[in-house]
């Protein structure tokens, strides 16, 4: 495991913004790579794999350990392009809840703790994910995108939390149409970016 590395974009310490666990402070990996191309994606630099340095696991494991946070949350990019196993095993040895945030497009790899898995148009999810997945998130651009939620939400164990949110820069005229459909939808939530709202990475 010691010679193991991931090319990272990031990580940081933070408040968890979004979903289920939002408000919790956490620890962030971000991973180079994505395949997915989504239009309005806000981590277009994260895309090129080989624009972001590799970082050895023991690094990432420490630096984890050494932040405080409860959680490690590992984002991207799409981090499901890399074989997560080895990382994933030595976060929790070292006592982290590992979380994951993927578009299931890549198959899963890896023992987590929470699995956010926020589809897109760009490239399908995966089948296998989605009995997996603790929650889902619905980035929510148009009106189409409610019955596309639906479409998933079918997919997901009934325990799974259901988030609706509004696609970032579209959020003022896409906001008041999320409210309206969870008044006849309730069994989903509302997610916002909330650290984008405070300042926060
Ligand atoms: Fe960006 Fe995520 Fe879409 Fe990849 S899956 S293009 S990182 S929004």
């Amino acid at each position: 495991m010691t010679g193991i590395t991931y090319p990272v974009m990031e990580r940081f310490l933070t408040v968890q913004g979004e979903g289920a666990h939002a408000g919790r402070t956490a620890w962030f990996i971000r991973l180079g790579g994505c395949d997915v191309g989504c239009a309005w994606c806000d981590v277009k630099e994260s895309w090129d794999v080989a624009a972001h340095p590799r970082v050895a696991i023991t690094d990432l494991v420490q630096e984890a350990a050494d932040s405080g946070a409860p959680i490690c949350v590992i984002t991207g990019g799409e981090p499901l392009m890399h074989d997560c196993a080895p990382l994933t095993s030595a976060l929790r040895e070292a006592g982290l809840r590992v979380h994951l945030e993927t578009s299931g497009a890549h198959s899963l790899t890896g023992t987590w703790d929470w699995i956010t898995l926020s589809p897109k148009k760009f490239k399908k999810a995966l089948p296998d994910i989605f009995p997996l997945a603790d929650e889902l998130k619905i980035v929510v651009v148009n009106l189409h995108d409610f019955q596309w939620a639906e479409e998933h939400a079918a997919e997901l164990r009934l325990d799974a939390v259901r988030l609706l949110q509004p696609e970032w820069d579209r959020r003022e005229k896409v906001l008041p149409r999320i409210l309206h459909y969870m008044r006849e939808h309730p069994e989903w939530r509302l997610s916002l970016q909330t650290h984008k709202y405070i300042g926060l990475p």
